[in-house]
């Protein structure tokens, strides 16, 4: 590059990343639940921050954060998540929101640059609440009475009250303004391994996954019926399944879960990922007659229902481009394409706008706990790409 103020500035990026890291830490990871004390911090964090690359920031009624630019031009749109699982890693998603600023950073206040970066913080990616509420208010998809339903999956807390105590009810929502931006790009860790034994440092998501998410019921002498079940969907998928499916099974209740007593009931909750709707569609089939042959045994019933069934998001051609031309001028070309196997704001953001997404490493492939890691290396060199690759989409 003969523009070296178009660089990421990979020392920045790092003291941004372990300021974040300190507000909630958990041994080497971060407990921020959506409207949690240090989730809110970061919230402002960030707000504080945004004025530094030209942008103008807000938090809305449903705590997303949004900064905007005056400058004229294109508009490219940026963001990830600040809250975490419990007790989960430094980088799900705050990485995503990190590259965001820096592009605004490097891009927003050169000239030379039509155009700018916007960023974005959505609240609740992480679903304590709900599946991206806040992305998918932004996208008009949220109403009033989702809101309403909304409660905490760990405390109980409804949405309402949560909203109340951080001090955002009553504020308005922000919608996006249709033809505002040229489209979304969002940076996140692999969570995989894949780029890791590739010896690879980007990853160009294709697609996110489509996804069949169902509840099973079981009821009488549910506690056994319900662990043969598992049993015999690992042993039953793989005969039906495609060479990348992913199923894994979510939260189990037990009713009652006394020790001392059988319980009469239980709930599962179960996902199946696969690029191909077809895979989706035959083992959701599979598990139907599965749980008739158990209901016809007569011991114990079992019901399935289709909670959601989610859309395939194609990621941008442009964007996929623009990141791995970004990858050869920044990453040696040590870029692979790949499709997402978990779901991402930028899935949401796909139905209104095109959207790209570029993935990092993952060491050991370690989600979703507070181990969860990435070698400084690999942060600085996806922040470079992905400072590129804003830079050449609002270029184009
Ligand atoms: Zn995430």
């Amino acid at each position: 590059m003969t523009d070296h103020r178009l660089h990421a500035d990979g020392a920045r990026v790092l003291a941004d990343l372990n300021a974040l890291r300190g507000i909630g830490a958990y041994k080497t990871g971060v407990h921020k639940p959506t409207f949690s004390e240090p989730h809110m911090r970061s919230l402002e964090w960030l707000a504080e921050r945004l004025p530094d690359a030209g942008l103008t920031a807000a938090i809305d009624g449903i705590g997303n954060v949004l900064g905007t630019s005056t400058k004229s031009g294109p508009k490219l749109l940026a963001g990830s998540h600040l809250e975490s699982q419990n007790f989960a890693g430094w980088l799900d998603g705050p990485l995503g929101v990190v590259y965001a600023l820096e592009a605004a950073r490097v891009i927003n206040p050169d000239l030379s640059v039509n155009g700018a970066v916007e960023v974005a913080a959505w609240c609740d990616e992480e679903g304590h609440f709900g599946s991206f509420l806040g992305s998918r208010s932004y996208v008009g998809g949220v109403t009033k009475d989702d809101i309403d339903a909304a409660c905490d999956r760990s405390s109980g807390r409804t949405m309402r009250e949560a909203l109340r105590d951080v001090g955002l009810a009553g504020r308005a929502r922000a919608k996006a303004e249709r033809g505002r931006h040229i489209g979304y790009l969002e940076a996140h860790i692999e969570q995989g391994e894949m780029l890791e034994t590739g010896g690879l440092s980007i990853g160009v998501v294709t697609s996110q996954n489509h996804a069949g998410t169902t509840r099973m019921d079981v009821s009488r002498d549910a506690g056994l019926a319900l662990a043969r079940f598992c049993v015999a969907i690992d042993d039953r998928f793989p005969r039906l399944c495609g060479p990348r499916t992913v199923w894994t099974t979510g939260r189990i209740t037990l009713d009652p879960g006394a020790p001392s007593i059988i319980p009469g009931r239980a709930e599962m909750l179960f996902q199946m990922r696969d690029d191909d709707p077809g895979v989706i569609d035959r083992l959701e089939d599979l598990l139907r007659s599965m749980a008739a042959e158990v209901s016809a045994q007569g011991r114990c019933s079992v019901a399935v229902e289709r909670l959601r069934t989610g859309a395939p998001a194609m990621m941008d051609a442009t964007f996929q481009q623009a990141i791995e031309a970004a990858s050869t001028a920044f990453a040696g070309g040590r870029s692979v394409r790949m499709p997402s196997g978990a779901g991402h704001d930028a899935q949401v953001l796909a139905t209104i706008m095109p959207a790209g997404m570029l993935f990092v490493p993952s060491i050991g492939g370690i989600s979703h706990h507070w181990s969860e890691n990435t070698a400084d290396a690999d942060i600085v060199t996806g922040a470079q790409v992905f400072v590129e690759a804003c830079r050449r989409l609002l270029m184009e």
